[in-house]
């Protein structure tokens, strides 16, 4: 029998085929299960009138009664408005309708009496309501006066179809009271006795209709458990899975790659993060279980070093290694850095991208196959089917945002045993974004930088002080360091959108004249070939100055940079800003980093160049970050979606984030395939909700 949850929308009473077809096209909305999960967005005090007299603030939402004493539509085709104005025994004020006041026009009667709700906003001078909720004050209406009452979101379009505010909750109020006892409880009784919290049926009804605010707090709670638990779980569970079916290699041994190398090649000691990192990381290697860890860690903490060091352990224990990355420019790179620390060692490494010729490659191909060649580097060609290793032990992937979970798992099938995978990330990602977003995943951090390094000096400067800034530069360029200037350019393909580093360069140029300073310039628009023999004359000291978009982001490494100038640096994003500003302080001299901004700047423009100007920890960044911008933008997010969390929120819940997972290790370490008849609720739910999984595993 089917549950009345699963019940068709349109058999809700008020509803009815018509306004269900809404329903279910506007708001995803096609039973009643769907409905009870429409929470509210906010709750309203209904319990009180405010005069029009009383209005002195834009923050709150309010309500009026009063009458509208006229109308009029004011300007012509899509950009007119429709304004009323609407007045009470203590003053007049307007309420005013962009877009789809069609119906509204229609229903509204010059000369009733209205109840008018919504939130005031300042208007030259005077506080007017845009797209308030406007309804009869005769209108039958058991539904107001509550101290708490469930705003539901809707559209002029809805609203126009008798969705409105006021009728959300009467149907609401329908739906409970034909579903408040049949909600079925999605944790097991010892779970929910455990988190203290109130059964799912009970936290549903409080969610639309709190008696007070402590059940609305508790409820919320509830609610949030579940959209995070749900999410662990699944994750968790995938992880265990993958755990007790996939074996790893036990690279059970430390050789003689690793120690020569350790003792004889590294000329310097490790940092104590990298100490802990290669710990954990040894710890997988030697488990027995496949290694999916993260390594996440600011530019320059050192990652290349933990990478090349893993990969001596997989040539210790007889395998081969692989290390991939998102660009040739960087995994060129990485092949001279890698070569070069491992000196004299026997190891043979080769790179393998794009633009390795066939007869190159037709011998690194063959090579790979008999296992003589250990290392390869690369880019997206080490993918290529053609490439088989004789033993894959481990792959390390740079950048990893840049490869999907579908390279990653191709990667797998190199082997018959899946090869250990390392992947690691310059790109802070805040714990509670991590443990969702890579919760499969292992974490480690390296949060430290080598020693001697000194932390960037950041500055924030407006164009009043461009003057001091070129004289600051033309110090450092006699100093003999080097200097870069960025521009934000959204879209490089576009000759247009360049004029504004075209335009810099020549202020530029006419500060610093030849012969004496040689300026560089690079952008998307240019050959690859132009773009590298640009950065190579700058590399070899040939040009002081590096005019640039954000192409330098990644790739370039250049010690004797000292300054990074950011021009327009509130056009950039935070996680950007930092990447940028990470392009210098690679040497032993003290690096500057300047931001310029114009005057006219968004409170979160002038937050972002704050948080750079204070603080140079990537992670710090990263929380700004997220809590600026709201996880649904950061890298990353859009494709996982973030399933489910309707209610929770990563940047506020994280402790209830925490406890959720704890509680997900829990149950899968007591009953690791979920087979115990008391967890059966929380299999059911998974299997509902097993669309959704499919787009975060
Ligand atoms: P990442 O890839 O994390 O941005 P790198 O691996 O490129 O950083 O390291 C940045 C620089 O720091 C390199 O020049 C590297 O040789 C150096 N380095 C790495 N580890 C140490 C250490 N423990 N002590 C001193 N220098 C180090
Ligand atoms: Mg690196």
């Amino acid at each position: 029998m089917p549950h009345i949850l699963d019940t068709p929308i349109e058999y809700l009473k008020g509803i009815g085929p018509s306004r269900a077809e809404m329903l279910r096209k506007e708001l995803d909305i096609h039973t009643f299960g769907d409905m009870l999960l429409y929470y509210p967005f906010r709750y309203v005090d209904r319990s009180k009138f405010y005069s029009v007299a009383e209005i002195d603030s834009e923050s709150a939402w309010i309500q009026l009664k009063g009458r509208v004493t006229g109308m009029q539509t004011i300007g012509a085709g899509r950009v007119s408005r429709l304004v009323m104005t609407f007045r009470d025994q203590t003053g007049e004020t307007e309420l005013v309708w962009f877009q789809g006041s069609k119906w509204i026009k229609d229903k509204i009667v010059v000369g009733r009496e209205y109840i008018v709700f919504g939130k005031p906003n300042l208007f030259n001078g005077r506080y007017n309501f845009t797209h308030p909720d406007i309804e009869p004050a005769d209108d039958e209406a058991p539904v107001l006066n509550e101290p708490l009452q469930p705003y539901y979101s809707t559209s002029e379009k809805l609203k126009s179809r008798g969705f409105t505010p006021r009728n959300f909750v009467r149907i609401m109020r329908n739906l409970i009271g034909q579903v408040q006892y049949s909600i079925p409880e999605t944790l097991s009784q010892s779970l929910l006795s455990a988190v203290k919290l109130p059964a799912r049926g009970e936290a549903l009804v409080n969610i639309h209709f709190p008696h007070d605010p402590q059940a609305l707090a508790r409820a919320q709670d509830r609610i949030k458990f579940d959209e995070l638990f749900f999410i662990q779980l699944q994750l968790l569970r995938l992880k265990y899975v993958r755990m007790e079916k996939v074996h790893g290699r036990v690279f059970g041994q430390i050789g003689s790659h690793f120690n020569t190398f350790y003792h004889q090649n590294l000329p310097f000691s490790l940092t104590g993060a990298q100490k802990k990192v290669m710990k954990e990381i040894r710890a997988d290697l030697g488990s027995g279980k496949q290694m999916n860890r993260l390594l996440q860690g600011d530019v320059g903490s050192g990652k290349t070093l933990v990478a090349l060091m893993s990969m001596l352990i997989a040539l210790d224990n007889g395998c081969q290694a692989c290390l991939m990355a998102p660009t040739e420019i960087l995994a060129a790179q990485h092949f001279k850095t890698i070569s070069g620390m491992l000196h004299d060692l026997p190891v043979e490494v080769a790179l393998l991208t794009g633009s390795t010729k066939k007869s190159a490659r037709n011998v690194l191909h063959q090579k790979l196959q008999e296992g003589s060649l250990q290392i390869l580097i690369g880019t997206h060609a080490l993918i290529e089917d053609q490439v088989q290793f004789r033993d894959l032990g481990l792959v390390v992937i740079d950048e990893q945002h840049r490869f999907g979970v579908a390279q990653r798992a191709r990667l797998w099938e190199k082997s018959e045993i899946p090869p250990h995978i390392l992947v690691m990330t310059a790109t802070p990602i805040p714990r509670t974004l991590a443990m969702t977003l890579y919760g499969d995943l292992d974490v480690s951090v390296i949060d430290e930088l080598p020693p001697g390094r000194k932390p960037v000096k950041t500055y924030h400067f407006f164009e009043k002080d461009r003057l001091k800034v070129f004289r600051f530069i033309k110090d450092q360029i006699a100093m003999g360091r080097q200097i870069y200037v960025v521009y934000p350019i959204i879209n490089e393909s576009d000759k247009l959108e360049l004029q504004p580093l075209m335009d810099g360069f020549d202020t530029v140029s006419r500060y610093f004249p030849l012969p004496e300073y040689q300026i560089s310039i690079v952008h998307g628009q240019l050959k690859s070939a132009e773009k590298e023999s640009e950065m190579k004359r700058f590399l070899e000291k040939k040009t002081q100055i590096m005019v640039a978009t954000t192409v330098i982001e990644v790739g370039v490494d250049v010690p004797n940079a000292s300054v990074m100038v950011i021009e327009n640096a509130e056009r950039f994003g935070l996680s950007q800003l930092h990447q940028l500003r990470g392009r210098v302080g690679r040497g032993a001299d003290q690096s500057h980093c300047i931001l310029m901004s114009s005057y006219k700047l968004t409170a979160d423009g002038r937050k972002r160049l704050e948080t750079m100007v204070r603080t140079t920890d990537g992670f710090e960044i990263a929380e700004v970050d997220l809590h600026l911008r709201g996880p649904g933008d950061l890298q990353g997010t859009q494709q996982s979606g973030l399933v489910g969390l309707k209610l929770a929120s990563l940047v506020k819940d994280e402790k209830l984030l925490k406890i959720a997972r704890e509680f997900a290790h829990r149950t899968l370490t007591d009953d690791p395939e979920l087979r115990k008849e008391e967890n059966q609720p929380m299999v059911r739910y998974l299997q509902l909700n097993a669309n959704d999984w499919g787009k975060i595993s």
